[in-house]
């Protein structure tokens, strides 16, 4: 890379900030995708960052960005690195901009309940300093260690709350960023606005390609006072999704509802709570300021439970899961290498949640040979008015030595079960991003005209190609 460049950075976020050595460079050389962590593992590494800045304000951000169109040089956003899709890999070199500096409250409006938060904010660390004060971000991702405010935004990222909270997209009032040429842009932060487009949305779900984002204004809540717990065993997974969608159709909102089919209930959530769950099951919680009406919603769910074939389990199953939520994400639980293991999560309306989950459990099951003992634990964790989303985890315990075949493997189960998916009727992808896994798939969720649009936008944005480019498939 240009010593001129790395001199210019220098001069920008100090020398400390500028980091160039590979053992500095290296807890860059992959974000969680299980590829990223496998080709890094093996020595050749897909994110191959020349430099890594590190980044305390905005204008280092805007000077940053200005200069790598001076010289030409590609720039990857970097939050947590807890991305799974491949997003943050910088495949192409060129910088890695680590926004993990940026990581304070500017504002809290105690009355308007907002708060604005830099981007590089570990998601954990908000909600700690929020609860301090009887607040919450409502945003409670499995990665909260990891992942930032402005990774969470740049993946269109979503928490086990979102049933009732939303999804980040939900969360998020206003932002502010740097173009890819370097400007910094601030949206309106307001409830509503009828002031033209909303530009705030077309950086969520970026994944970095159309500019930085620096700071956001988000909404804030009040803690809750109450939280009931609910859960049950259906004879049949149509049953349960019939109950969900009953349930999300009368209006009532509980905070988690999560149906999970008879493999996951019985090898993944009947070990995160220790007791057998041999039926599909709902875990479901309600929660809010005033108890009374937190039992009223749970009475209620719970006579839709029922009245679709629900058998009442021990509420304890719920708030086990609620206690122990996280702790299957992490050592010792999380796969690791020679694993190979990944989630096709998409989503779907109530009209073809099914056949979507027939279609993309059988695609993936028919597709990996018997010897390579595939588990695939599927549940519906988000659900809308209008749908919900499955998260369907692949795992083979032992995949093959050699990397190329390994990566067959994984690629030939995100092909049958994505497309699968797509033929059925479903979205992509529901709140994980596209990344470099899904990016070859893109082009079949918007079609040729998407594509030219995005691709439009991406060229009028950005005319140097500086903010990770070839990323989203543009
Ligand atoms: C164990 C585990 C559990 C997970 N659980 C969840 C979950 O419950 N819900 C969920 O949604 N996801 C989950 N994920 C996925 C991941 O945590 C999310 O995608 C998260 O939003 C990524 O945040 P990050 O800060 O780590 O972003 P990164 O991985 O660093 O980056 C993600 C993308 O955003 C871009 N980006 C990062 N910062 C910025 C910025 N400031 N401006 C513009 N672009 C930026 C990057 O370039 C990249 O394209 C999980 C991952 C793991 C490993």
């Amino acid at each position: 890379m240009d010593s001129r460049l790395i001199e210019a950075l220098t001069q920008i976020v100090g020398a400390a900030n500028v980091l160039t050595t590979p053992e500095a460079k290296q807890p860059y050389a992959a974000d969680q995708w299980w590829y990223a962590i496998a080709a890094a593992a093996a020595g050749a590494p897909i994110s191959r960052p020349d430099v890594v800045v590190r980044a305390t304000s905005t204008e280092q951000v805007a000077a940053v960005v200005r200069l790598a169109n001076q010289y030409g040089v590609p720039i990857t956003p970097w939050g947590g690195g807890s991305g799974v899709q491949g997003a943050a890999n910088a495949d192409r070199g060129g910088i890695v901009l680590d926004l993990k500096g940026m990581n304070r409250v500017r504002h809290m409006d105690m009355k308007s309940l907002t708060c604005t938060v830099e981007a590089g904010k570990i998601c954990r660390d908000f909600e700690a300093e929020l609860n301090a004060v009887g607040l919450s971000f409502t945003h409670y991702p499995a990665s909260t260690e990891w992942a930032t405010i402005g990774g969470s935004i740049g993946a269109r990222g979503s928490g086990v709350l979102s049933t009732k909270y939303g999804k980040i997209e939900d969360h998020v009032l206003s932002l502010e960023f740097v173009t890819p040429t370097g400007e910094i842009v601030r949206t309106p932060s307001v409830p509503r606005h009828a002031a033209g487009p909303e530009l705030t949305q077309l950086l969520i779900g970026a994944e970095g390609i159309f500019g930085v984002i620096t700071a956001a204004v988000v909404k804030l809540r009040r803690l809750p006072a109450k939280r009931a717990f609910l859960a049950y065993a259906f004879k049949n997974l149509a049953d349960g999704v019939e109950a969900g969608r009953q349930v999300m159709v009368s209006g009532l909102r509980p905070s988690v509802m999560r149906l999970y089919d008879d493999y996951a209930a019985a090898h993944s959530l009947a070990r995160a709570v220790d007791m057998p769950l041999p039926d599909p099951t709902f875990v479901i919680m309600c929660d809010g300021e005033y108890p009374d009406l937190v039992e009223v919603e749970a009475a209620k769910v719970a006579e839709i439970m029922r009245a679709c074939g629900g058998a009442a389990l021990p509420a304890q199953i719920s708030a086990t899961w609620w206690e122990r939520r996280y702790v299957f994400y992490y050592p010792p639980y999380a796969p690791e290498l020679p694993s190979i293991w990944g989630t096709i999560d998409v989503v779907a309306d109530y009209e073809h949640i099914e056949a979507v989950y027939h279609a993309t459990t059988q695609a993936v099951r028919a597709a990996v040979p018997a010897h390579f003992n595939l588990s695939l634990t599927t549940h519906f964790s988000h659900w809308y008015e209008w749908g919900s989303m499955i998260y369907a985890r692949a795992k083979i315990p032992v995949g093959p030595d050699d990397l190329a075949e390994a990566k067959a493997l994984h690629d030939t189960i995100f092909r049958v079960g994505v497309q699968a998916a797509l033929e059925a009727g479903a979205v992509l992808n529901d709140h994980h991003g596209v990344g470099m896994r899904l990016a070859p798939y893109l082009s079949a969720q918007y079609a040729a005209e998407g594509m030219a649009l995005l691709r439009q936008l991406k060229q009028a944005l950005d005319p140097n190609n500086i903010m990770c480019p070839g990323k989203l498939g543009v």
